[in-house]
């Protein structure tokens, strides 16, 4: 694939991505392996180390009883990446430090012995910034204690004496690093968009955030694929979104504060074109729902699904009519009661509130997005499950309007929603011949 895309100034935003060629909507634009990533501590019994694939029962690395594998062919391909990663964990059984310390301890072993894929990268981790100097003094300490904690991590592998004769000098201090590696990281998903790991791209920590992108990634194991959502235009700048496109300029514009230090002057937040949408119905009503998300997020956290289910059940009923479904916090917590009720196998319930999410998906999603098109997938399978045939297919064409789009005709998780349409049309078919 010869790339359409280069690294140019962008007016007001400094690096950023821009097209050379006229790039059509659905295109894929670049794909990219990491430079390094792993998986997240959170899911590290129940996803493969090396091909990320989630699986129920998992090899464990019989050393570090961290790392876990498919099989021994992915334990055997992980090796090279783990070997030095494995003694490191060991020194610090039973603590296992946080994401950001074994990826950032996993970008120096890939430095200190490069492979041959490292060339093409329109874009090399010295470029990066740390934004330190922009930071808060409290983000500042929370980041010099993971530093510490690296170093701690490396100690017996990396002494400070390679660590400084290997590395590029923007890479030799920990606190620089890591900086680096929080700013810059990316989040891994799996098909459902639950997150399984973080993986750095240098290449595409390039492209600038947009509150509404022209571009989104998608995931196919570790492998990073960037698609066009629109026609895009020679010249025009390619944007992802940083943050959850699904929430109000506020809260957009805090957390890319917060986290990636710039204040978003894109059209959306310039117009807030969503905000009063979001917002609408009964202003209690709205503070009573928006107070007890906090609550529902904990028991989500636990999976305690039943009393998460009770709270939303509860909560939707009493209340909710005085909120349209558009509403923002309404909208999220009958995706809670999605969820939950998914996990208690109560599929007319969830049926139900997935339903009731879907025109307003379509309101706040107005170009393809992965999210949409999921949410749809998870409504048409309720549906396909519980023989609502001709609605499942239909839920299903208008997931893949989305998806072929987002994720393209080659990923897996098309191939899984093709096959779910036709899977429809064939007992659609002995439907329609059973009755004559
Ligand atoms: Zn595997
Ligand atoms: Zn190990
Ligand atoms: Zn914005």
């Amino acid at each position: 694939m010869a790339p359409k895309l280069q690294q140019f100034v962008s007016p007001g935003k400094g690096n950023g991505v821009q097209a050379t060629a006229s790039i059509r909507r659905g295109e894929l634009v670049y794909s990219a392996k990491p430079l390094a990533s792993c998986v997240s501590n959170k899911l590290s019994k129940e996803v493969c180390h090396h091909c990320f694939t989630r699986r129920e029962t998992l090899l464990r690395c019989s050393q570090c009883k961290m790392a876990r594998y498919c099989n021994i062919t992915c334990q055997k391909r992980a090796w090279c990446d783990h070997k030095r990663e494995c003694k490191c964990l060991r020194s610090l059984l039973p603590r296992i430090p946080t994401d950001s310390v074994r990826l950032a301890a996993r970008l120096i072993f890939a430095l200190l012995s490069p492979s041959e894929n490292s060339s093409e990268e329109l874009y090399t981790l010295e470029e990066h910034e740390s934004h330190l100097s922009s930071m808060s003094e409290q983000k500042k300490q929370g980041l010099s204690h993971l530093a510490s904690m690296l170093q701690l991590y490396l100690t017996q592998e990396v002494p400070v004496q390679e660590m400084t004769s290997a590395l590029p000098p923007s890479c030799q201090e920990p606190l620089n690093l890591i900086a680096k590696v929080t700013c810059n990281c990316f989040t891994i998903s799996d098909g459902e968009l639950q997150e399984i790991g973080v993986g750095l791209y240098p290449s595409l920590s390039l492209l600038n955030h947009d509150c509404r992108p022209n571009c989104v990634m998608v995931f196919e194991g570790t492998n990073l694929q960037l698609r066009a959502v629109r026609d895009i235009n020679p010249e025009e700048e390619l944007t992802i979104s940083y943050v959850e496109t699904l929430s109000l300029t506020e809260d957009r514009q805090r957390q890319l504060e917060d986290q990636y230090h710039f204040t978003c002057h894109c059209q959306r937040c310039d117009s807030q074109d969503t905000d009063r949408l979001m917002l609408s119905g009964k202003e209690e009503t709205q503070s009573l729902l928006k107070e007890a998300l906090p609550k529902l997020e904990d028991l989500k956290a636990e999976s305690n699904w039943q009393a998460l289910l009770e709270n939303c059940r509860h909560l939707l009923s009493t209340v909710g009519g005085d909120v349209p479904e558009e509403n923002l916090y309404k909208l999220r917590m009958t995706d809670h009661a999605v969820d939950a009720s998914i996990q208690l196998e109560l599929w007319e319930e969830a049926v139900g509130y997935g339903k009731k999410t879907l025109p307003a998906y379509r309101q706040y999603y107005p170009d393809p997005h992965p999210v949409h098109g999921v949410q749809l997938m998870r409504v048409g399978k309720l549906q396909h499950y519980l023989e609502h045939i001709k609605d499942a297919f239909d839920t299903f064409r208008q997931a893949y309007e989305i998806i072929k789009v987002t994720h393209g005709d080659d990923h897996p998780l098309t191939a899984d929603l093709l096959m779910k349409m036709k899977e429809c049309h064939t007992e659609m078919d002995q439907h329609s011949s059973s009755s004559h």
